[in-house]
């Protein structure tokens, strides 16, 4: 038995989100959410379905106004006609109860619905408001995320653990009470909700922050603190690789512990870049980690002055984006085709070595070495590609290992 690898996952209750399972053990599940204006019924469904096929497996949409409302059921039924069959969780803030009173058929058309126990209502309409969103849920089977936000935590609340906190002995530092207040704040909503009625198994936490440190040490608490499936995510990300960054530091350590049952990646995307983005960071952040396979993986050297030229870094870069483009196909024809593992090496320092621990491998020539690249396959010497052609050459052995290897067990 190995040695190695993340410890065995928090014990969850399970939760329906459509067809998908949260928690009780299931795969721990990528989700993502759009970014379009939710009544564009064309925009939005083309969002979710590129999110679908980039892999998220649940995404959420903000239903914010009764025109957005409206909209839902039309995008559940595009995305239905376009074969897209992922379930949809409706974001909620300030107004989800009227909205959903509103429009059964997008209360009926939603697989989850989001609320934010800190803005669902304020003074004496919180508890009506909340227990509006919460029969929804009742009447329509639908499950509900209580998620909490500490840009938006319930002041109420906060202020009364502060009140509690004064009165200690040794009363903690402010930050403390802070991730106090977000993990009470999650369950003593979830308390509520199956006051009201929910079913526990239909319930599920999150408590986002945006700072590393804070939503490791919320999470942990969190999850000694209940069974209820935790959704992670670190909130307000930022952009490009301080995002991936920051969100990898942060979910990396709690999934080696354990703890989340699924994961947004919240990144701020670049202009003109695409939304999917997020959720390629969030399956490689489970696949890199061991915790699941989704896309083949390619293992590449940086590079360094012993290669001679960019072709390195554009061979790397043209397997890893053709297993990608392979992969819709690929995982219908070729069951487990997602376990393979690719090497790019860029001399014979580590290329061979490399290689040989990689299902297939190539060590491309470094400075001062003849100009041949030996291609490896299950760590023995396969053969030696040479000229101009060694990318679509090393692209047609990936393909014909694949229908070889996963080609087989498929029939
Ligand atoms: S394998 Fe070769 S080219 Fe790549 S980083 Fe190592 S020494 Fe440099």
């Amino acid at each position: 038995m190995s040695d190695v690898g993340a410890r065995p996952r928090r014990r969850s209750l399970a939760v329906a989100v459509g067809k998908v399972q949260v928690g009780g053990g299931a795969p721990i599940v990528v989700q993502s959410m759009t970014n379009t204006d939710t009544a564009d019924v064309e925009a939005t469904s083309r969002q979710v379905a590129e999110l679908w096929r980039a892999g998220s497996e649940i995404v959420r949409i903000t239903v914010n106004n009764p025109e957005s409302a409206a909209a839902v059921p039309r995008i559940r039924e595009r995305l239905d006609m376009m074969n897209v069959p992922v379930p949809l969780v409706g974001d909620f803030h300030y107004n989800g109860d009227r909205l959903l009173a509103a429009e059964p058929a997008c209360a009926e058309a939603l697989a989850k619905y989001r609320i934010n126990p800190g803005n669902v209502g304020f003074g004496k309409k919180k508890d009506s408001q909340f227990a509006a969103i919460v029969e929804k849920a009742i009447e329509y089977g639908k499950p509900v995320r209580i998620g909490v936000n500490w840009g938006s935590l319930d002041q109420a609340l906060a202020a009364r653990l502060m009140d509690e906190n004064a009165a200690r002995a040794e009363p903690w530092d402010a930050a403390r009470v802070l991730r106090e207040a977000l993990v009470v704040s999650a369950i003593e909503s979830a308390g509520r909700a199956v006051e009201i009625g929910l079913p526990r198994d239909r319930i599920v936490l999150s408590a986002k922050v945006s700072g590393v440190q804070e939503l490791i040490a919320v999470y942990r608490d969190l999850a000694a603190r209940c069974d209820w499936p935790l959704h992670l995510g670190l909130t307000e990300a930022g952009m490009g690789s301080k995002g991936i960054v920051a969100s990898s530091a942060a979910l990396a350590v709690l999934l080696q512990e354990g703890i989340g049952d699924t994961i947004r990646i919240s990144l701020t995307p670049e202009p003109g870049a695409p939304r999917t983005l997020e959720v390629v960071v969030a399956q490689e952040l489970l696949q890199t980690m061991g915790l699941r396979a989704f896309t083949p993986l390619v293992t590449a050297c940086p590079g360094c002055g012993r290669t001679t030229s960019e072709f390195f870094q554009v061979l790397a870069k043209k397997v890893q984006e053709h297993v990608r483009a392979q992969m819709p196909v690929w995982k219908l024809k070729y069951p487990g085709v997602e376990n393979l593992s690719l090497a790019v090496m860029g001399c014979v320092v580590n290329g061979p070595g490399e290689s040989r621990h990689a299902d297939i491998g190539i060590s491309l020539p470094g400075t001062g070495e003849a100009p041949a690249a030996p291609v490896f396959i299950d760590g023995q010497k396969a053969m030696t590609l040479r000229g101009e052609g060694i990318a679509e050459e090393f692209m047609a052995v990936i393909d014909d290992y694949v229908a070889r290897r996963w080609g087989r067990s498929a029939a």
